[in-house]
């Protein structure tokens, strides 16, 4: 799923596991679309609020939601939330190994549980032996700030790719034994190089599927940035099933991010509004940022997919953003409407935002080619007209660099 031509790397290839919510199952790897996960903040024991925070998360575009199983109180939690959930439940198990059986006593769709933090072998077992008898899948999440010690030390004191792959192998021959193989593995690390070697050794070594995440990535904006950073890049390679964002805001923001990345790369269909809008300069007619804003906010909820393009200037804008399905450039104190490149308005400077929302509209029910049959007779003449009378004003060449690189020549010489 991409918008044409360019595609990213082939997907790798890896076997598929299901997280069996029963009227909502979710499949993770093999041909199975990237999925996005996000966890709740809430106590798990707080079951109302639990769920109005996986409601919230599942409509942010949340196809996995963890939450945390750290005492009895929560795993009793567990029990009322996941019947009532509408996304399958994975439950986040730290170091006592009697929380993963409560939690598949509750119900969960799945476990992720931390090596770093498990480490008895007969527990491991007896975890994975249950999950094996229920169908429940584990997700093996190695953690570069929660390392085992001794590979910590057997790597030289330090976090390497190569260590936080051999303790995803420990983990996986333990399930081994016990003939357990639906897992999946995340090797999750704070550093973007450092997650980003980590996991592309480990999908050198396994076809289990991957859950990819820079952990403890942070507040936004640094903490988008960096998450994006590695979690982009990686499945730019072909690498990852299924993506988390931890962010250090509402989990809400991580579920959009996650799902606004995948749009980004083209590896999930667009649900509603991709605005653009030019960076604005010199040129510009209308005060760019605030237009953008104000239709990002209008058009946030817009429930059908729809490029809109709010351009600075009347010059540039209309050739630059012509492939968008709705557009708007400024110019002479008025917006010119345009529909697939074609001008369909021209409004006055204040209505910009209204006007973008009315032909959105009238895009979203009669589709392009309606919205053009209502285009004013005389829009794309009077659009004409401004935008040559700014050329005259203005030049062409706004910055007059022309004339500029004469007197740079001009100067060079005489000096
Ligand atoms: S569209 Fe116009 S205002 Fe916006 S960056 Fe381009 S030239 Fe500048």
């Amino acid at each position: 799923m991409n918008d044409g031509t360019v595609t990213l790397a082939t997907r790798r290839k890896t076997r598929q596991i299901t997280l069996a919510h029963p009227t909502n199952p979710v499949t993770v790897g093999g041909d199975a679309r990237v999925s996005i996960q996000s966890m709740t903040t809430t106590k798990t024991a707080d079951v109302e609020g639990t769920l109005q925070q996986i409601y919230a998360l599942a409509g942010a575009g949340a196809d996995i939601v963890r939450c945390t199983c750290n005492d009895a109180d929560a795993a009793a939690g567990l029990a009322h939330i996941v019947p009532r959930s509408p996304v399958p439940i994975v439950a986040d198990v730290h170091n006592n190994h009697r929380m993963a059986l409560a939690a598949l006593e509750a119900g969960v769709h799945c476990l992720r549980l931390n090596p770093g933090n498990i480490k008895k072998a007969d527990h491991i077992r007896l975890i994975a032996g249950e999950a094996r008898d229920r169908g429940v899948p584990i997700r093996i999440g190695v953690n570069g700030g929660s390392l085992d010690e001794q590979l910590y030390q057997k790597y030289g004191g330090k976090v390497t790719p190569e260590a936080m792959v051999e303790s995803a192998q420990i983990e996986m021959a333990y399930f081994d034994e016990v003939g357990f193989d639906q897992i999946k593995i995340s090797v999750k690390a704070s550093s973007v190089p450092l997650m980003v070697e980590a996991y592309r050794q480990l999908s050198e070594a396994t076809d289990h599927p991957l859950h990819l995440g820079v952990t403890e990535a942070g507040p936004p904006p640094a903490g988008l940035v960096k998450a994006t950073a590695g979690i982009g890049a990686l499945l730019a390679e072909g690498i990852g099933d299924t993506i988390r964002y931890s962010l250090t805001a509402d989990p809400v923001e991580e579920a959009k991010a996650g799902r606004m990345l995948l749009e980004a790369l083209g590896l999930r269909e667009r649900k509603g509004l991709d605005l653009i809008a030019c960076p604005s300069c010199g040129r510009a007619e209308v005060d760019v940022i605030k237009v953008a804003n104000d239709a990002q906010a209008a058009l946030e909820g817009f429930k059908v997919p729809i490029q809109v393009a709010v351009m600075g200037c009347v010059v540039n804008g209309p050739g630059e953003a012509r492939d968008a399905d709705l557009g708007i450039a400024a110019g002479r104190k008025r917006g010119h409407l345009f529909v697939k490149g074609k001008v369909v308005a021209v409004v006055p400077e204040d209505e910009m935002v209204e006007q973008l929302v009315h032909w959105a509209n009238v895009i979203a029910t009669e589709g392009v080619d309606g919205a053009l049959t209502h285009a004013d007779a005389g829009a794309a003449a009077e659009a004409d007209a401004d935008r040559a009378a700014l050329l005259v004003e203005q030049g062409a060449d706004a910055n007059d660099s022309e004339q500029r690189v004469e007197l740079i020549r001009k100067n060079l010489v005489d000096r």
